[in-house]
């Protein structure tokens, strides 16, 4: 244990973010980095519980009671060793997880949790600062060859686990730059593109070759690919928005958030022109639809382009601030969020159902909406009831389509290799992640359906595992 009376000592100090005034000018990262003698005292806090529940709830099973306690010692580099075992890239998840350890530390039940999310941040960009983080090639080669689709952090832990065990690795990316979402979903503002570039650098020394532009099933296909390589990963995450299809959906100005942000995030990375000006924001009044952090995202962007104003809507109830009985500890809990990005200037309303987009001259000006309640019957589904005469419009000059993603892409590959879907239409797989294919296996957002970086991670960490055994076999 750190300090067996740190909790009682030392609060909970969250490093925090950048002031508004000064951030919203770029799309540097907003989050501050915590410093080491910061972090310190927050791992001063850990109990180093019998049964630790933060360790529980990580989905890839970090050992955070005990990199706690190390640098708390002030042992970084073993706790660098320690949390680099479990987490191919902690200063991603340093970055962007929703540390579902914190809503489960013993902490939570009547105090405040660990700083857990950022004292990971800090252990990894430590080991950067001091060079730790080398790019280790295996002694050995099998002689096996892995083609891996999609280079978003499922694809990227894959092929790295499967590049340690020593077989070649080719990862294929119909982008023209890799990372997935990391890449052309999540804002620079939560992740600059450097700390994936330098992840990306590092895998590369490491022997991993990445081709860039290339959609398997389109320009090449995939049976080519797997009689070439003998196996196939296919990480090529959840691609298919949900659409809200209503009245004047085709005007002109209403979008999917990933087309959105990846016209931002391009537009960023130095992208000269601005393709379509039509879903820039700048001097229009922006409507977000959909309350989530992807359209959380949208609003920071929508800000930085230099929106006239921002609103985000929701279906859905707001919902509370604090844990309610139907959500007790350590449940992950849905919660209130507010956003850096809601903090930047956004008005945000709940129970909104938007009934049609209308526009003049083939441009969307604006929403139809109305109240609506929420109903729950004796199964506990969800029903949407209008509330009568609640009608209002709010204008637009763009709207944003933030709803969340369906399942995988059906044309290309999985088409191709006539796959088996699961009943949400994800690509289904067996407990080892073998595909209804043979040798084809499917990990992340592409096999589980929209989810988190994490997931992706401990996704591909498994799926190399199980195909490591198959090679063997
Ligand atoms: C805007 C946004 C913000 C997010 N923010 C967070 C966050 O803060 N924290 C968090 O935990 N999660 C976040 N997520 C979710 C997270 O990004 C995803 O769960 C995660 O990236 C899924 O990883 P993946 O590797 O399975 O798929 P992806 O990241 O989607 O990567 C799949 C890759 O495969 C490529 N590909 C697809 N088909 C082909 C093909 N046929 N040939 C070649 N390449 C192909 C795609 O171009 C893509 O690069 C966010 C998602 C979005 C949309
Ligand atoms: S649950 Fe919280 S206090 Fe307990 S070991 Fe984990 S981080 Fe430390």
């Amino acid at each position: 244990m750190a300090d067996i009376k740190g909790f009682l000592k030392f609060r909970r100090e969250e490093i925090g973010y950048r002031p508004v005034a000064e951030r919203i000018q770029d799309y540097r990262e907003v989050a501050l980095l915590p410093s080491p003698e910061h972090t310190r005292i927050q791992t001063a806090r850990c109990m180093d519980c019998g049964i630790p529940f933060c360790h529980w709830a990580c989905p890839l099973g970090n050992y955070i009671p005990e990199w706690n306690e190390l640098v708390f010692r002030n042992r970084w580099y073993k706790a660098y060793q320690l949390l680099s075992q479990t987490n191919n890239f902690p200063e991603i998840t340093g970055r962007l997880c929703p540390a579902f350890c914190e809503y489960a530390c013993t902490l939570e039940i009547n105090d405040e949790a660990v700083t857990i999310r950022e004292n990971e941040l800090a252990i990894a960009e430590f080991a950067f600062n001091k060079g730790w983080v080398k790019s280790l090639s295996p002694s050995k080669r099998t002689g096996k060859k892995v083609a891996i689709v999609g280079s978003g952090p499922a694809g990227l832990a894959c092929a790295d686990i499967l590049n340690r065990y020593g077989h070649r690795i080719v990862v294929f990316e119909k982008e023209d730059d890799f990372g997935g979402l990391l890449r052309y979903g999540v804002p620079d503002f939560k992740l600059e593109k450097w700390v994936l570039d330098r992840r990306i650098e590092r895998l590369r020394k490491e022997g991993i070759e990445f081709l860039a532009n290339i959609a398997v099933g389109k320009e090449i296909k995939a049976s080519k690919l797997l009689k070439e390589f003998g196996c196939l990963v296919l990480a090529g995450g959840c691609g298919v928005s949900r659409d809200l299809k209503i009245e004047g959906r085709d005007l002109k100005g209403i979008c999917f958030s990933i087309d959105y942000l990846k016209q931002a995030n391009k537009l960023v990375a130095g992208e000269e022109r601005i393709k379509d000006e039509s879903i820039y924001a700048q001097g229009k009044r922006v409507v977000v639809i959909g309350g989530g952090d992807t359209g959380s995202d949208c609003v920071g962007v929508a800000n930085r382009q230099g929106a006239k104003r921002v609103i985000q809507i929701e279906l859905l109830p707001k919902p509370p601030e604090k844990r309610t009985p139907a959500c007790p500890w350590p449940k992950y809990p849905l919660l209130l969020k507010t956003s850096s990005s809601h903090q930047e200037g956004c008005e945000r309303y709940w129970q909104v159902l938007t009934k049609k987009f209308l526009g003049r001259e083939g441009k969307v000006k604006k929403l139809l909406c109305a109240k609506v309640e929420i109903e729950r019957d004796n199964l506990g589904v969800c029903r949407v009831k209008e509330i009568p005469h609640t009608e209002f419009e709010i204008e637009a000059d763009l709207v944003i389509l933030a709803l969340g993603f369906l399942h995988p892409q059906r044309e290309g590959i999985v088409e191709e290799l006539d796959l088996e879907l699961d009943e949400c239409g994800n690509v289904k797989t067996n407990p080892q992640f073998m595909t209804s294919r043979k040798s084809v296996f499917a990990c992340g957002d592409m096999r589980r359906g929209q989810s988190l970086i994490v997931w992706a991670i401990a996704e591909g960490r498994a799926c190399a595992y199980h195909i490591d055994n198959y090679l063997r076999l």
